[in-house]
């Protein structure tokens, strides 16, 4: 059952995704060459309960840190370490945050100093396919139209879209139905309707689509080692249409724009 939300529910989830959309911008901030993914994890901790939420990942199903740090082949579910940004490198940073018991949840793909021209147009194209996603997220479309939406864009694009893992619903759970598949039929699956809170993930790969699993069971990396890219945001559909809860303010109130979480 999809468990549609009042808007006073989704301010709720908002306010949680204010806190998400802080973290990942400092996060940002902080990906230089030397720093390690532990210590951006420590800082994102630090952030949640600085601001009085709970890092939602954090013993999620045993998960030992606050976020997923994914960097380059790493698809998602990385696990924060001793790992060392280099120059070139990308990573994909994903956190989730509990605030008076409901969770945003949110992902950006960032790159460390210069990096070529090829992992460039996959963070690009796997921001703009979220986008694309976003904007199908509208009564009387069906969840299809949003799972077709990012992979033609993807695949258009010549890069895959991974097939083993999706989004979510999301509320006082992380994980609600439905599952949003990031391939499909447009026309396809349930009926949008007003209330729905998705947490829409494009998960792109710059070769092909099958991925592994890591020796810690947790870190998703492509089979071939091709370059992923990761970019997620809550979203939820009201009576005007798309709102995305995530997409954060800054202290000086401006609105961020969707690119500015880029780069
Ligand atoms: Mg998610």
């Amino acid at each position: 059952m999809i468990i549609r939300k009042t808007p006073d529910q989704i301010e709720k989830i908002a306010r949680a995704g204010d806190i998400v959309a802080g973290c990942l911008e400092m996060m940002k901030e902080m990906c230089r060459p030397g720093v390690t993914t532990a210590g951006l994890d420590e800082a994102a901790e630090k952030y949640i309960r600085d601001a009085g939420g709970i890092p939602t990942f954090k013993g999620y199903r045993g998960f030992p840190a606050s976020i997923c740090s994914s960097p380059n082949s790493m698809v998602v579910h990385g696990i924060p370490g001793d790992y060392q940004l280099a120059e070139g490198d990308i990573i994909s940073l994903d956190v989730g945050v509990t605030l008076r018991g409901w969770v945003a949840d949110a992902a950006i793909t960032v790159p460390v100093g210069v990096v070529d021209k090829l992992k460039l147009r996959l963070l690009e194209v796997t921001a703009e396919s979220l986008m694309r996603g976003i904007a199908r997220f509208r009564e009387g479309n069906h969840l299809g139209d949003i799972s077709s939406a990012i992979q033609q864009h993807v695949e258009e694009n010549g890069f895959s879209v991974v097939r083993t893992l999706v989004g979510h619903g999301i509320g006082k759970a992380m994980h609600e139905e439905p599952q949003i598949p990031n391939y499909g039929t447009a026309g396809q699956g349930p009926e949008l309707k007003a209330g729905m809170v998705f947490a829409i993930e494009p998960m792109v790969n710059a070769g092909g689509h099958r991925v592994v699993v890591g020796p810690d069971r947790w870190v998703i990396s492509t089979a071939d080692l091709s370059m992923s890219a990761h970019f997620e945001h809550t979203v939820a559909l009201t009576d005007k249409g798309p709102r995305i809860l995530t997409a954060g303010t800054r202290t000086d109130g401006e609105k961020l724009e969707f690119a500015s979480m880029l780069w």
